[in-house]
């Protein structure tokens, strides 16, 4: 599915229509450069858990909050932007997070460490196309 939107509360919307649709321990990968809205679209995602508000975690990698009246029990924001090593994938544990059928994870610069993500996995890939604008493609591969 590919899609258009033409600001911030679009992205969120798109992001929230997924995650409605979301029933059990998933990964959705968000691919695109910086500012392409991975974090706003993270963001979306939050709210429909009821999230208030995510703080980026560029400079821990990993942030969770705990998820209350769902069934899923972590909401995990991964984000591999400041990655320099593979080895590090192994140290943070992210392999057992993924693992977890009971957590949410959205990982930002999926492609960082591409060999070790699942099969089962989200694929959401953003590109910029004007100040307000971006395309969001989303593929699941399972
Ligand atoms: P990334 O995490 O991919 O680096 P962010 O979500 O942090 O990107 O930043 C996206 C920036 O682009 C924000 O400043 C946001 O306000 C702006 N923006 C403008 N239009 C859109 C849109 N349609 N969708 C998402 N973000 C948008
Ligand atoms: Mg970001």
């Amino acid at each position: 599915m590919k899609v258009r939107t033409k600001n911030n509360e679009e992205t969120k919307k798109v992001a929230l229509d997924l995650a409605k649709k979301i029933t059990s321990g998933t990964i959705l990968c968000l691919y695109g450069e910086l500012g392409a809205g991975k974090t706003t679209f993270t963001q979306g995602l939050a709210e429909y858990f009821g999230i208030k508000r995510i703080i980026s975690p560029t400079f821990v990698l990993i942030r969770q909050y705990p998820l209350k009246n769902f069934k899923l029990s972590t909401f995990f924001h991964i984000d591999l932007y400041r990655l320099d090593n593979i080895e590090e994938i192994k140290n943070l544990g992210i392999e057992e997070i993924m693992a977890d059928k009971n957590n949410f994870v959205v990982i930002e610069w999926a492609d960082k460490m591409n060999e070790l993500l699942p099969k089962k996995r989200i694929d959401i890939y953003f590109k910029y196309l004007s100040d307000e604008e971006r395309e969001i493609e989303i593929n699941d591969n399972f």
